[in-house]
């Protein structure tokens, strides 16, 4: 299935196919924004197909970047880049389907030693934040 959901529902996220292969975040601010953890993030482009987008809270976390949460539940939706590309960076979590493989991780100097994943990967460190 490539409809995801926040927690309580009322936002609805559908993407054009559901990504075997998806990254994951180590930053400061994907940590923070999801309260202890790790971003797993599912590349899409800069069209964003969803309903309840009236559900949809937006906050300005970088000068080229937003976050998405839903404002009833408080469910972490994306990541979207306001400059560039466009493009949104879905949450994995929200999709039922949890088949995928971490082939990428970013940020990984920011990377606390208690999280690690069992697949191998690509691991980058990045000057920039992600914001
Ligand atoms: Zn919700
Ligand atoms: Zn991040």
């Amino acid at each position: 299935m490539n409809k995801g959901n926040c927690l309580c529902g009322a936002v609805e996220i559908t993407l054009n196919y559901l990504p075997e292969k998806i990254g994951a975040c180590h930053c400061a601010t994907c940590r923070k924004i999801n309260g202890g953890g790790v971003q797993l993030g599912i590349h899409g482009d800069a069209d964003l197909k969803a309903k309840g987008t009236e559900n949809i809270q937006r906050y300005t976390s970088s000068d080229w970047a937003e976050r998405g949460f839903c404002k009833i539940c408080g469910t972490t939706l994306f990541y979207h880049l306001t400059v560039g590309s466009m493009d949104y960076i879905y949450s994995a979590g929200l999709f039922p389907e949890q088949t995928f493989i971490i082939t990428e991780e970013i940020f990984v100097e920011s990377k606390p030693a208690h999280i690690g994943f069992l697949s191998d990967t690509s691991r980058k460190k990045t000057a920039q934040q992600v914001g």
